[in-house]
């Protein structure tokens, strides 16, 4: 009986173990503004695209089996910013507003999981659909009580040394008269990559092709052949962090969805579901890696703060809603912003309407609201691409309350070893610190 006994013990302490054991790889997916809304208008579309004009389609990871909540506020303020809520994620702690990296007061650097796992012989990486010294990386890497000192930013990624930088640039790479942060990185041992060039070596930056936007990669609507991509980066990033000894030591990755914030800023909804579609393809590439070593892949997708307070349902539709509407649009905002701008008179922007939101096709607009949007054009002709994109949302049912941030809650997904520990509801800080102790506990 004795025997038995403890048989049984080990057996469920060995099957505990194995439900509870610790990741070797570890994914960590920033959708920034991508708040639960994003993901329920992403999934109506994808419903719609498919024949369906009520029910809801589903993106890879909100099928994970680990779902909780999460606050967001930061130390100075209930709304938070990318940088405090970067650092949270990224630290632990809460920070004030506008700061990368450093406690709320900002006299003292704090770090991160990116860092703690390369002090346990990790190899790590950020990788991100911005500017590789916008707040979200940065809070991964650098210490600055500004998130716009881009500079001072970009000069932390060479001292902190993880292996691995990926995203559309910097922004302030050689200011005058200060040294060139690509020599401080050639210097650090950092190869410069560009475009689909190979990733090699031990450190390695890679950017987009010279002459692109350093600012971020071209948005998923707007994207051309050949353009760098935020799954081609995710991609890339794992096989290079299996890389030198990375298969033995394991790696930790984040990758943030920088622009799904940008299309809720804009509150352009059809540009944002596309964002939200190829973020989710991006984890795609890591749920890949995921199947092939089950028992050792954490993967942990959330969201900084949501963007713009996304409804979906709007007063002059009552309960009726189109999302599939929004499938008309084939640009984003501020490309259609570009071409009303390069366009001569009234009747070419109205054929550009016509084109790129399917005015007059498939939406179909009153005589009304024609007569408005050339209007707006007559007096405020940088107003219109932002007067289509509001009408067409109208037309979807769907709907925003803000230019800015909001405080709601956001959303937070986890599969594989140790995913359980991110059930529930809980704070922004306690994802880092139950990454860090699986990280610390290795
Ligand atoms: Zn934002």
């Amino acid at each position: 009986m004795k025997k038995t006994l403890l048989l049984l013990f080990l057996l469920v302490g060995s099957l505990v173990c194995r439900a509870g054991e610790r990741p070797k790889y570890i994914f960590y997916f920033i959708g920034d503004g991508m708040g639960h809304n994003a993901l329920a208008l992403t999934e109506a579309c994808l419903a719609d695209e498919q024949g369906d004009d009520i029910g809801f389609g589903t993106l890879r990871f909100t099928r994970f089996p680990a779902v909780g909540f999460v606050t967001t506020w930061c130390a100075n303020r209930r709304m938070t910013d990318s940088a405090a809520a970067g650092t949270a994620l990224a630290t632990g702690q809460k920070t004030s507003v506008g700061t990368i990296g450093m406690n709320a007061d900002r006299t003292e650097p704090i770090y991160s999981v990116a860092a703690a796992a390369k002090e346990h012989g990790m190899r790590s990486g950020v990788a991100t659909s911005v500017s590789i010294d916008h707040a979200t990386p940065a809070s991964f890497y650098a210490h600055q009580p500004k998130r716009n000192l881009y500079y001072e930013i970009a000069m932390d990624a060479p001292a902190a040394g993880l292996d691995l930088y990926a995203g559309s640039g910097f922004l302030k790479p050689e200011p005058s008269r200060q040294p060139s942060l690509y020599d401080a990185l050639e210097k650090a041992g950092y190869k410069i990559v560009r475009g689909d060039g190979e990733l090699s070596g031990k450190r390695v930056v890679l950017m987009q092709n010279e002459g692109a936007n350093p600012a971020n990669l071209p948005l998923a609507i707007d994207r051309q052949p050949g353009d760098l991509t935020l799954p081609s980066i995710t991609r890339r990033s794992i096989d290079f962090l299996m890389r030198d000894g990375g298969a033995k030591r394991g790696f930790f990755l984040m990758v943030e969805g920088g622009q799904i914030d940008w299309a809720a800023h804009s509150n352009d909804a059809a540009t944002l579901v596309q964002e939200v579609k190829d973020f989710d393809e991006a984890i795609g590439a890591a749920l890949d890696f995921y199947r092939e070593h089950p028992d050792e892949t954490l993967i942990v997708v959330t969201a900084d703060h949501e963007t713009g307070g996304l409804a979906l349902g709007r007063d002059n539709l009552g309960y009726d809603t189109y999302f599939g509407l929004l499938a008309a649009q084939k640009c984003s905002k501020g490309h259609l912003e570009e071409a009303i701008e390069a366009a001569s008179g009234w009747e070419a922007v109205k054929t550009l309407l016509g084109e790129r939101m399917g005015f007059g096709g498939q939406v179909v607009l009153t005589d009304q609201e024609w007569s408005q949007l050339e209007k707006t054009y007559a007096e405020h002709p940088g107003r219109t691409a932002g007067a289509a994109v509001e009408l067409l949302a109208r037309h979807a049912g769907a709907g925003w309350t803000t230019g800015s941030h909001t405080a709601t809650y956001v959303p937070v997904f986890a599969i594989g070893a140790s995913s359980e520990k991110f059930n529930g509801r809980q704070d922004n800080t306690q994802i880092a610190a139950a990454l860090r102790k699986l990280i610390e506990e290795k």
